[in-house]
């Protein structure tokens, strides 16, 4: 069992605003947003990144993560971006697999 944050807000151990759960994944807002409306999307089992073996092998979980994601963006009419960052150069923070889901103003491309 993992202490990581996530895992931590995945167990209600530490309080979230959470939007979405289902069986495998969870959908909380970013504690510090960098739009609007800033949604982190999670799987409740610590999977460590995007670069995770079980990723791949994990099918109810990646449905899990797309279904979620297409419910939670459905109203955004205008727009939004999907973000994972990995590793130092991308600014990574947490070791928890987590999908960045950004909407609610025009949104700068190239990133930064
Ligand atoms: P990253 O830099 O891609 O690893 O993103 C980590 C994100 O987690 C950042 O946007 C943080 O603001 C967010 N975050 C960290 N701790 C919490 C928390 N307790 N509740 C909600 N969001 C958090
Ligand atoms: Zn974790």
């Amino acid at each position: 069992m993992s202490d990581c944050i996530f895992c931590l807000i995945a167990r209600k151990e530490i309080p979230a605003q959470i939007l979405l759960e289902t069986e495998e994944v969870l959908a909380f807002k970013d504690i510090n947003p960098v739009a609007p409306r800033h949604i982190l999307l999670i799987p409740k089992k610590h999977i460590s990144s995007v670069m995770d073996p079980q990723l791949p092998t994990s099918p109810q979980l990646t449905a899990e993560l797309f279904s979620a994601l297409q419910q939670l963006m459905a109203d955004a009419k205008d727009g939004f971006r999907v973000v994972i960052n990995r590793g130092e150069h991308a600014g990574e923070s947490v070791p928890h697999l987590h999908l960045h889901l950004l909407s609610g103003r025009e949104l700068a491309w190239p990133p930064g």
